[in-house]
């Protein structure tokens, strides 16, 4: 886990995390976030590997954090029949009532479905293999449609409606059950699927103060073409984004996708939050020692534009080489950090509000520790704030973060750079300097003579927002 790393990795756990030790040397080989995604999780299970998490955490002073990813209002069609083909030009019914799936017919799980839905729309399945245009809905639970695009539909296959306005839900009931078990188990952050408006946003936000002693930070996943056009206000509603390329690939056209990753990772950075790149990133890898070429390509672009982290789905959760693809993603990163073409479209700080002294003296921090090559900038943090500040201006030198508070040290671990350390000698300013900078050698962050910027509030003892920048001689 003592990786020089600055990007971030995100592991999604699954069948092929089945052990401790494979866990321990995922950790070992620079995973940083342990993702669960409930789409597919059982309590159990869960409950076992959050402990597995905790435990290797403790054993070997790490933070690796947490994410529990919510499933949202995904549509999906029910139970179907022995090798179902589908041809172009077919008719074909969708029903709201329970039923077995055949060529003529499927099960759809959402019941508003033949009330939101209006003939000529588009019904997308199985990440749009198969495509139908829909000719007629009777309103109540039957939508006949053709068949655009055929081919096989298999069970229990995801739906997607780019052009339909859904009224499920944003906080399906699974998805309430799902975030209180993920809170009780004080889950570092949460992820939220199919985020349309900031109002779906506040929803979960609303949940977590209700259920939650303490604050969990949100990530809003960007897969629907509503949150593209909200970016926005949805920045301004979570603590970090994140690019689901499965689902959004479906829900707007294919060759959309690059242009819209890049105005994603540039909205991040510009509000400050983290942005996490997600699915195929090294996909090959499922069942093959070594990524393609273009794999390779798409995980340096997406550093090289500013991703905090990427992430791993089926590569780690079900592939045949869940820790060789860690170091082979490592290896790329290490590789991209080692070169100057890392891009931070973060504007310097504008507006006097009640954090601009912080928000000034983190960018300057950036600047000077690059202008004087310091090996490492320290920042003292109670919630976490300049940690995120520091990380979106990527600064070539190291980004260490101490805080008494073991939950913040394991949610800044998705953060670009960010290294966490506990302290919680709070004494005088003078004296946590002197013990941040003796950690910082200790650690092989700088070397003797080496520049180092410390970031402090002071007085240390009132806990209050940054205010002083001191650059340290060791
Ligand atoms: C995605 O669609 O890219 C994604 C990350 O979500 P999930 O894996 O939950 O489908």
């Amino acid at each position: 886990m003592k990786t020089r790393k600055k990007t971030k990795i995100v592991a999604t756990l699954g069948p092929a995390v089945d052990s401790i030790e494979i866990m321990e040397q995922m950790m070992l080989s620079g995973v940083n976030v342990f993702r669960i995604n409930f789409s597919h999780a059982n309590y159990e299970d869960v409950t076992q590997k959050i402990k597995d998490i905790r435990y290797l955490n403790n054993k070997n002073n790490w933070h690796v954090a947490i994410l529990a990813d919510l499933q949202g209002p995904k549509l999906r069609v029910g139970v179907m029949g022995e090798k179902v083909k589908l041809k172009k030009g077919d008719n074909f019914t969708f029903t709201t009532e329970k039923c077995e799936g055949n060529s003529e017919k499927a099960y759809m799980t959402y019941k508003n479905f033949p009330k939101d839905v209006k003939a000529g729309e588009q019904i997308l399945v199985d990440d749009g293999k198969l495509l139908f245009e829909v000719i007629e809905t009777d309103q109540k639970s039957i939508v006949k449609t053709k068949v655009i695009r055929g081919g096989r539909l298999k069970s229990k296959k995801g739906v997607n409606l780019p052009n339909t306005k859904i009224s499920l839900p944003a906080l399906t009931k699974k998805d309430i059950k799902d975030a209180i078990f993920a809170i009780e188990n004080q889950v570092d952050w949460i992820a939220l699927s199919f985020v349309r408006t900031p109002e779906d946003l506040i929803m979960l936000s609303d949940l977590i103060k209700e259920k939650s002693p303490y604050k969990i930070p949100i990530i809003a996943k960007i897969e629907k073409p509503e949150a593209v056009e909200n970016i926005n206000q949805i920045t301004s509603h979570c603590d970090g984004i994140m690019v689901a390329r499965g689902d959004l690939g479906v829900e707007v056209p294919m060759q959309r996708g690059p242009i819209i990753q890049k105005m994603l990772v540039r909205k991040a950075k510009e509000a400050r939050i983290p942005v996490i790149i997600a699915t195929q990133m090294m996909e090959s890898m499922i069942t093959s020692q070594v990524p393609t070429r273009a794999e390779v390509n798409d995980v340096a672009n997406s550093i090289m534009d500013g991703a905090d982290a990427v992430m791993l789905s089926g590569e780690t959760s079900v592939g045949e080489f869940p820790i060789r693809v860690i170091n082979a993603m490592r290896l790329i990163i290490e590789s991209v950090e080692d070169s100057n073409l890392i891009n931070s479209p973060v504007r310097p700080v504008e507006c006097v509000d009640e954090r601009f002294i912080t928000k000034a003296i983190c960018h300057q921090a950036a600047q000077v520790a690059d202008s004087i090559e310091a090996t490492a900038i320290t920042t003292l943090t109670h919630s976490g704030y300049t940690a995120f500040q520091i990380s979106s201006w990527r600064p070539k030198s190291n980004i260490l973060v101490f805080s008494d508070n073991p939950r913040i040290l394991a949610m800044l671990n998705l953060l670009w750079g960010v290294k966490a350390h506990f302290y919680d000698r709070l004494d005088s300013t003078e004296r946590t300097v002197e013990d941040i900078n003796k950690t910082t050698l200790e650690n092989g962050y700088a070397v003797k003579g080496d520049f180092v910027i410390n970031l402090t509030s002071m007085p240390v003892q009132a806990k209050g927002m940054v205010n002083t920048l001191r650059i340290s001689q060791l």
